[in-house]
């Protein structure tokens, strides 16, 4: 039996940023990084959603504030994947995901939420005014007029309106299938795999270092285009889409939210950190947990973990090569291509 003494040293081992390096085989402090700001990002809009977090982060401000700010900017922007110019679900109504977590385990979320143009400030609401941490549908939209949020118009963008049009053509009006099909249009889940053989991607997953070394991130998505009215995926789900512990690092997800959920993807990314796996390392380790999982339909799904740990180490890894991430700090500003198990 463990005696006390014991416990406590364990305990306080336990406590302090230390981690075992697999590669080196030593023991090594995860010092945090100070005073070198650094923001990462998912897929090539994080380029443009990184510049605004810059803003914040450069001049000093805190990580929570910079991916706010950061992701706000893809919310805005009339793309396919985020925000109110995304694809609807199959009823035709955009249903939008978002999270938010903070240095001190403060995380807030918001899912299934219409006609609201920026999820992750109503996030940020519900982690600083109430004593929740998620609220969905009707009544996160409530919480977010009483806040102040504006209610948009319930409309389509033209370019959702036509990819809407174009996927009522071609699909009937089922439950989704387990699998995906990989014309652009028919997948019931996202990313799914367009002609031209890149991946459509729905998500902006953002993680943040700031001057003090401390770290937040935020995830925003409209989910899957075409899914079934009131899906919810891993982006709004802490642990899942996103997890961020300040002693170790932080990681965000972007794919197919179901398999991320079902190991708690980010969370388990980041004990893999904990365990003193770098950020690629564990990203990868995450990866392999799901494709062990899925068999041989991990071939037709797409999931891609990004990482940051304590020391300001950067790491990625996905399932299918197409996953690319943003990364921006004093230095360097670029999209980097992920690393993956499959061409
Ligand atoms: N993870 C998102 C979801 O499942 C989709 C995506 O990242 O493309 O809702």
């Amino acid at each position: 039996m463990i005696n006390r003494r014991k416990f406590i040293q364990a305990s306080a081992l336990g406590s302090m940023s230390f981690a075992f390096n697999k590669e080196s085989g030593c023991k090594s402090k995860l010092t945090p990084l100070k005073g070198k700001p650094l923001v990462i990002s998912t897929w090539d809009a994080g380029l443009r959603a990184n510049k605004a977090a810059w803003e914040v982060l450069k001049n000093g401000g805190k990580a929570i504030d910079a991916v706010e700010k950061g992701v706000m900017v893809t919310e805005a922007e009339q793309n396919c994947c985020v925000g109110l110019g995304a694809n609807p679900d199959r009823d035709g109504f955009v249903t939008l995901d978002a999270c938010i977590m903070d240095e001190n385990f403060n995380c807030g979320s918001v899912a299934f939420l219409e006609r609201i143009k920026h999820p992750i400030s109503v996030a940020r609401r519900v982690m600083e005014k109430t004593p929740h941490v998620m609220l969905v549908g009707i009544g996160a939209q409530q919480f977010a007029v009483a806040e102040g949020f504006p209610l948009e118009e319930q409309k389509l963008s033209p370019d959702a309106q036509k990819s809407y049009d174009n996927w009522l053509k071609n699909s009937t009006y089922k439950p989704p299938a387990i699998n995906i099909e990989s014309k652009q249009g028919h997948g019931p889940f996202a990313p799914y795999k367009l002609d031209n053989g890149e991946w459509n991607h729905d998500t902006i997953g953002m993680v943040a270092m700031d001057i003090n070394g401390n770290l937040s991130g935020s995830c925003t998505t409209s989910g899957a285009g075409f899914k079934m009215r009131g899906r919810i995926g891993d982006s709004p789900i802490i642990g899942a889409g996103l997890f961020v512990d300040n002693e170790i690092g932080a990681c965000t997800a972007t794919g197919q939210g179901e398999d991320v959920i079902r190991i708690a993807g980010s969370h388990t990314v980041v004990e893999l950190m904990r365990q003193g796996f770098l950020p690629e390392e564990a990203c990868k380790k995450a990866i392999e947990r799901i494709v062990k999982i899925k068999g041989d339909k991990a071939k037709d799904i797409q999931v891609a973990f990004l990482a940051v740990n304590k020391r300001g180490e950067v790491g990625a890894f996905a399932i299918h090569k197409g996953f690319s991430y943003a990364i921006k700090n004093g230095e360097k500003e670029e999209l980097v291509k992920s690393k993956s198990l499959m061409e």
